[in-house]
């Protein structure tokens, strides 16, 4: 199986780089603020319970987070690979990740952390937050989310480095030129 993360601050293109990846390779594109949006979009229990987090810029807690995320991946069991988007966000998510792949018998391949200046990051938000219709691309809640990204995730870098499963990519590039050395890198991996 070919799992990839595609790992970065918010605004830095990896919904974009995930799913043209997926799309490449013949993968199954997971996202897991998709997968929230669209639970509370629903209105679900699960979405009602998980809103107040996404629209202050917080994060789920995990142990929500990983319900859907086994649920997700059992859905497309028979699939080539993920491209997880937005997931491992916590070290515990990281961790959870590394043991059910392990009883699943199943390897990361790589991380690819796409990496964007902070101001160009705000920029490209604010710049969206005009047509992507949701409730955390404003201001005040960009900001938080990109403090959350420093304080609960970026140490997530470390898990990885460990592994020897961490690649940077720069996503100051056009989405083709970022799209085509992700692509490389996961190329000169591929077993
Ligand atoms: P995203 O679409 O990846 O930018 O995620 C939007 C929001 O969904 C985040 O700000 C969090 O509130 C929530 N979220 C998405 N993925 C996760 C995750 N792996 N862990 C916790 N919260 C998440």
């Amino acid at each position: 199986m070919l799992n990839v993360i595609i790992f970065g601050p918010p605004g830095c293109g990896k919904g974009t780089q995930s799913k043209l990846l997926a799309r490449r390779f013949h993968l199954t594109h997971v996202s897991t603020g998709d997968l929230l949006r669209h639970e509370i979009r629903k209105e679900s229990d699960v979405g009602k319970k998980v809103k107040p987090f996404v629209d202050n810029g917080l994060l789920v807690p995990d142990k929500i987070v990983m319900r859907k995320l086994y649920h997700e991946i059992l859905k497309h069991s028979d699939t080539r690979g993920f491209v997880f988007d937005g997931f491992p966000r916590s070290v515990l998510q990281a961790n959870a990740l590394d043991k059910f792949m392990n009883i699943y018998k199943v390897e990361l391949l790589l991380v690819i952390a796409i990496w964007v200046e902070k101001e160009e990051l705000f920029r490209r938000m604010m710049g969206r937050a005009e047509d992507s219709g949701r409730s955390d691309d404003k201001e005040q809640i960009i900001d938080k989310r990109l403090q959350v990204y420093h304080l609960r995730t970026k140490p997530i870098l470390d898990h990885y480095q460990q592994q020897n499963k961490l690649f940077f990519v720069s996503g100051m590039a056009p989405v083709r030129e970022v799209a085509g050395k992700i692509a490389s890198l996961v190329e000169s991996k591929l077993p």
